[in-house]
Parts: structure tokens; sequence; C-alpha cells
């Protein structure tokens, strides 16, 4: 504060102001017990197996296919070469109806595949993108839709793909915040002709950088498969032009250690969750989303609306 005590005095970029020395971080990552991961670092250097679809690599892919109760997913090096080839998987081209609303990767893995965004508004309380806009912006070139789980909380899926099947459009879901959210009936990864998650270090789960799509089917799963191991199929024919977007060992050695913690990391912050809702109560020009109703929400993120008019 200055002397007259009305204007906030902001430290100049990359200092830290003298009463400030304790960061306060947005958020942080969950990291299990170090120690409990060196037995899985052992085994790595024993086999001397560190990527393409190795032991830690199956494991997850089974042991994370039961978490979430879905049948088929495929790793990924993370959740953007998993959006972009989840796009090249359905041979996604011209238009692909999305939020604006997002994280930029979202829009940049249209834009990397040649495939023009095209925007449609959000609905104001759920954040999520709003179908009663969709039709409006359906062109002959649009293709797919790609519609974003928001913060974790579930798209309007029966309204998305009513407009799908009458206009024969794919939908890929980008489930980057949606780890482990369920609806009423099951995992939120069911929906839609693809979903793709994220396990940057910034998400709920997490493998220091990871992803995955979840597909319906096997055979959707070994084109997964084979696009990002650069087209491969088997040691020496290569049947199309792939990308490299596999898991490592590590990566997924970790991530079946941080499995056995997801569960006991979202109740923290279902705590934390509870605790804002009770000190905002009230709160003047602030409003929380909505509560989850029948969802099972994994509490990702904590979005605040504010009033325009709030001073
Ligand atoms: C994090 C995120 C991504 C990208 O995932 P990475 O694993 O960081 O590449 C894509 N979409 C949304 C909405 C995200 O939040």
């Amino acid at each position: 504060m200055n002397k007259n005590n009305d204007e906030v005095v902001y430290p100049a970029p990359g200092t830290v102001r003298k009463d400030m020395e304790k960061p306060i971080y947005v958020t942080q990552p969950y990291l299990p017990p170090l120690e409990e991961f060196i037995p899985y670092l052992e085994k790595i250097w024993e086999s001397k197996i560190l990527t393409n679809s190795g032991p830690f690599h199956q494991q997850l892919e089974k042991a994370l296919g039961d978490y979430l109760g879905i049948e088929h997913i495929a790793l990924f090096t993370n959740g953007t070469i998993a959006l972009v080839t989840a796009l090249q998987a359905l041979r996604i081209t011209g238009e692909v109806i999305t939020t604006p609303y997002s994280f930029v990767a979202t829009s940049h893995s249209l834009l990397w595949n040649g495939i023009k965004p095209v925007f449609v508004d959000i609905d104001p309380n759920s954040l999520n993108l709003d179908p009663a806009k969709i039709e409006a912006a359906i062109t002959p070139q649009t293709t797919a839709i790609m519609p974003v789980h928001c913060y974790g909380h579930p798209c309007d899926v029966e309204g998305i793909q009513k407009i799908a099947d009458s206009y024969n459009l794919k939908v890929i879901y980008d489930a980057a915040h949606a780890f482990g959210v369920k609806d009423a009936a099951g995992s939120i990864l069911r929906h839609g002709d693809l979903s793709v998650l994220s396990f940057h270090a910034t998400k709920v789960f997490n493998t220091f950088e990871g992803g995955a799509i979840v597909c319906p089917d096997a055979k959707t799963k070994v084109r997964i498969d084979q696009l990002k191991n650069f087209g491969h199929v088997g040691e020496v024919t290569v049947v199309e032009p792939g990308i490299n977007g596999k898991m490592s060992e590590f990566n997924a050695a970790l991530g079946l250690l941080q499995l056995k913690y997801v569960d006991q990391a979202i109740r923290q912050r279902k705590t934390i969750d509870a605790a804002y809702r009770e000190r905002l109560k009230g709160a003047r020009g602030i409003r929380c989303l909505d509560d989850p109703g029948e969802n099972t929400p994994n509490y990702a993120y904590f979005p605040i609306l504010v009033d325009t008019d709030f001073r």
C-alpha cells in the first residue's frame, strides 16, 4: 500500500514482496512417498525396458481401466499429443465445433491437424459448451464437436450427442480435467466417440507428464496404439504416418504408485472444497458453481464467478 492507503503497489515481476516471502501456490502437484517409488525404479534398471509398451505401461493401462470403470485406454506422453492423435484416429478434417473457454491445447490440437476451430459460447452456469448454440455453427465442413468437461464438470452429454447424431458428427471430449468423474450411470469418459485425459503435474492424477485416450472398442485402440508408435504394425511394417506419443516406463510406474493414493488425494480436495463453500457462503458478488447433484466430482478446481458490477 502507498501512503494514501488507496492503491496497491505490486512488486516488480520476478521479485518477491518482503511480507510475502513465502509464496502462496494456486496449486501443488500430488506426490507419493519417494521411498515407495524406488522399488519401481529398481525394476526398470533391472529389466532395462524403458518404453515401447513395457510391463509398467501394460499394468497401468489395466489398472486405470479398472479404476475408471472403462475397458479400452491408450496411454500417451501427454494430453496434447493424445488430443492430436484422437483427431487423427477418427480422420477428422474441415471444421470442428469447440469451446473457447478452455486451455489452449484444445484448439491447438485442431490447428495442428489443419482443422478450423469454430467457437461456440459456453453456458454461463456450467461453463461448458452450450448445446443450444451448436446447431447454428454447423456448416457442410463440420465433421466433429470437441467439448471440454470444464473444471471436471460433466458437459450436457445427451444434448451434445443428440446434435451429433442428427448431423452425423463425431464427438471427442477433452476430458483433461475429468479424471475419475462419474455421472449417475458411470464414468463420464464413456460418452462420445473418444475422451482424452491429461496426467500433467497440475491435474488430479499426475504422472509428471502424461495422458490417455479412452475409446469404446479394441479395434479403435489398436489404431490409436499404431498412431502413437510411428504408425508401426509389428517390427518392420509402417502402415501410416504416425507420431511418437508413447508413455515411458518411468511415467507409467509413477502412475501405478499415484493410483494407490488418488482416492486419498481426492478426499483431501473434497475437504478443501467444503471449506471454501462454507466460508464463501453469503460473500458479496461471488458465486460458486452448482452442487454436483447426481454426479461424482473430482474436486479438480474451485472456480468462483464474480459479478461484473461488483465493487
Ligand atoms: C492440461 C490440459 C490439456 C493438455 O494436457 P497436457 O497433458 O498438459 O498436454 C488439454 N486440455 C485441457 C482442458 C487441459 O486442462
